[in-house]
């Protein structure tokens, strides 16, 4: 086998399997190397949702971000990257994020204009559209709030799913056993990629990178035995936390991951009078999008058992036991968080990164707003009982214990979760940046970021079609001159 190729893409995850499906319509020489295995449908039917977590996330899900409280951060490894378990909501940046690319970053070539056909693309083929049936027996966890939100004119809109035939296993985020989750790109560009000639090497951790003359030599293990693989073209995409890592640990780069932008998240159980049936819905159905000018939205959660409990630990035995009794009245949600602090990736121990947090005073408010918005709107939407994964938590029954929850707010004790991560390797051309406007290295034309990495800032939305898109454009403009 020779190990020679001129295109190299480290990660094969939403940025990644785009980057190699554009350069083998161009170019016959080009391979992934990825860290994770492959997984398909017959495995996810096979295996519990524990042993599938356990496998498809980095550390079984946790990768800590140290701060007031520990917040997990999930990190996909597996052939298709985080997009194999991920919720499989599509959604476009806002036209406002859009033009800050030129206005706050100086970036060239990512108007509006230039983007739209790719959000389309990228649309088309994982089949995006809004799957949400209003007269079925079905998605009652999001019809629930409907009447109220109508009522008080909060605005809300069917979300972007890219389903094809959604059997409603509403195991999303473990792997959807009947490969209706189109976002996962090992359904679709991988195998085009694969089609026109892309050469995967999966199961390779990409251990260190070296400039040889004008060739990179990527060394990777693989069981226990060790490769080396040499290219041209180096493209980064190995996620917002790796890729910083692999740069900073190999020297190409001292300002990667200083600043790691994320959205944080809490789940939020809710108890109603009418029977829900929640595991017979999915995930994301309707997302409450009134807030996000405050950077704050909600959307009903896969609902299971396993991924309710795990989500609140505070909960002790009898409530567990009161909660799995009526299981069919309840109802989880998700709030998403713009957040203004940052994480940065401090160390490297034993090639894990250590990554610390910090939020800043309007994080603290906005969270305590979002608490209040929610459950003010699950109350009005005939909850009975509302559970916070917050500790020594009592159940909130009315508003005045909203109110003094919220009044005696402690940080510390609320449990977040972290799906987001990006801009740890931010894209522009102020000088404050660091890669260019075309995701290079400063003097380093040959080796290029290109996923989560450069998202300049948080999207507020949910990030893949924005990493995908702006991966290609990366392409269409450094190597196409388009
Ligand atoms: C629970 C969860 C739900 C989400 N839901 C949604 C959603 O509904 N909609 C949405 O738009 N976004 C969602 N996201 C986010 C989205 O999936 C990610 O933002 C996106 O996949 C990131 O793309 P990426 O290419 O940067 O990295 P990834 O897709 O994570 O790919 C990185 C790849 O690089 C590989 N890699 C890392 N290090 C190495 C190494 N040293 N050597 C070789 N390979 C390596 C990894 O194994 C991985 O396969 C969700 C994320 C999570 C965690």
């Amino acid at each position: 086998m020779s190990n020679f190729f001129k295109h190299i893409i480290i990660g094969s995850g939403a940025a990644g399997s785009m980057i190699a499906t554009e350069l083998i319509k161009k170019d016959s020489s080009v391979a992934i190397i990825e860290e994770g295995r492959s997984f398909n449908s017959d495995y996810f039917k096979a295996k519990k949702i524990a042993t599938r977590n356990k496998n498809l996330w980095r550390n079984g899900g946790i990768t800590a971000f140290f701060g007031k409280s520990i917040i997990p951060y999930a990190e996909g490894v597996a052939v298709g990257g985080t997009t194999v378990s991920n919720g499989g909501v599509i959604e476009r940046p806002s036209i406002e994020w859009i033009e800050n690319l030129k206005s706050k970053f100086k970036i060239d070539g990512f108007e509006y204009e230039n983007l739209k056909n790719i959000f389309l693309e990228v649309e088309q083929k994982l089949n995006v559209r809004d799957h949400y049936k209003e007269n079925e027996n079905q998605n009652l966890d999001s019809k629930i709030w409907s009447n109220y939100l109508d009522k008080m004119k909060i605005s809300y809109r069917k979300s972007n799913l890219a389903h094809t035939n959604c059997k409603r296993s509403n195991q999303c985020i473990s792997g959807c056993p009947n490969d209706a989750k189109q976002t996962n790109v090992l359904l679709n560009y991988l195998p085009e990629a694969k089609k026109g000639g892309t050469k995967i090497f999966h199961k390779n951790k990409v251990i260190r990178i070296k400039k040889v003359g004008k060739h990179w030599d990527i060394y990777t293990i693989n069981q226990n035995k060790k490769l080396i693989f040499k290219c041209e073209f180096l493209y980064m995409a190995a996620g917002a936390i790796q890729t910083p890592t692999l740069l900073k640990k190999n020297g190409l780069s001292k300002t990667a991951g200083q600043r790691l932008g994320f959205h944080l998240n809490y789940q939020i159980i809710s108890k109603f009078k009418d029977v829900l049936n929640s595991k017979n819905g999915t995930i994301f159905t309707t997302d409450v999008n009134h807030y996000k000018n405050l950077g704050i939205s909600f959307n009903p959660a896969n609902f299971q058992k396993s991924y309710m409990f795990s989500k609140f630990s505070n909960l002790n035995n009898e409530q567990v036991n009161l909660i799995e009794k009526n299981i069919s009245n309840y109802g989880m949600y998700i709030t998403q968080l713009k957040v203004d602090g940052f994480a940065s990736i401090k160390a490297n121990l034993f090639g894990q990164p250590i990554i610390t947090y910090e939020l800043l005073n309007s994080d603290l408010v906005r969270i305590k707003q979002s608490i209040k918005i929610i459950c003010d709107i699950l109350i009005g939407s005939g909850a009975e009982e509302i559970i916070l994964p917050y500790d020594n938590f009592k159940v909130l029954r009315s508003k005045k214990e909203i109110n003094n929850l919220i009044d005696n707010f402690n940080l510390s004790k609320m449990n977040f979760v972290c799906a987001h991560m990006m801009s740890s390797c931010a894209m522009g051309n102020t000088g404050n940046e660091v890669v260019d406007g075309t995701g290079s290295l400063p003097g380093e034309n040959r080796l290029m970021v290109v996923d989560a990495s450069v998202i300049p800032e948080c999207t507020g939305e949910s990030p893949q079609l924005t990493i995908m898109s702006v991966a290609k454009r990366i392409i269409e403009i450094k190597m196409w001159n388009k």
